[in-house]
């Protein structure tokens, strides 16, 4: 089962480098676009890019099925294209 914690030591996250936000994680730092997108319709037209992206750069908060799965999408925009149109 996944968790979804970012694993961070010394203030860095160990899976893409990036230094805590005022004390923040990076997985604390990804639910404040995610609250907004939510209270926007046109933000949340692209909620699928701003999981992708945190996705791509945590692969160890998801399933190796599903970030191969991921990965797989990306090398083959056109059936990301479709999911980003229904997601
Ligand atoms: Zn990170």
């Amino acid at each position: 089962m996944v968790d979804n914690s970012t694993v961070m030591k010394d203030g860095i996250c160990l899976e893409c480098g990036a230094k805590k936000t005022d004390g923040l994680s990076c997985y604390e730092m990804f639910g404040f676009p995610l609250v907004w997108e939510h209270k926007d319709p046109e933000l949340y037209a692209l909620h699928f890019w701003l999981v992708f992206c945190y996705m791509i750069q945590h692969p160890s908060n998801y399933t190796e099925e599903g970030y191969k799965h991921l990965v797989k999408s990306w090398n083959g925009r056109d059936t990301l294209r479709r999911c980003s149109r229904t997601c």
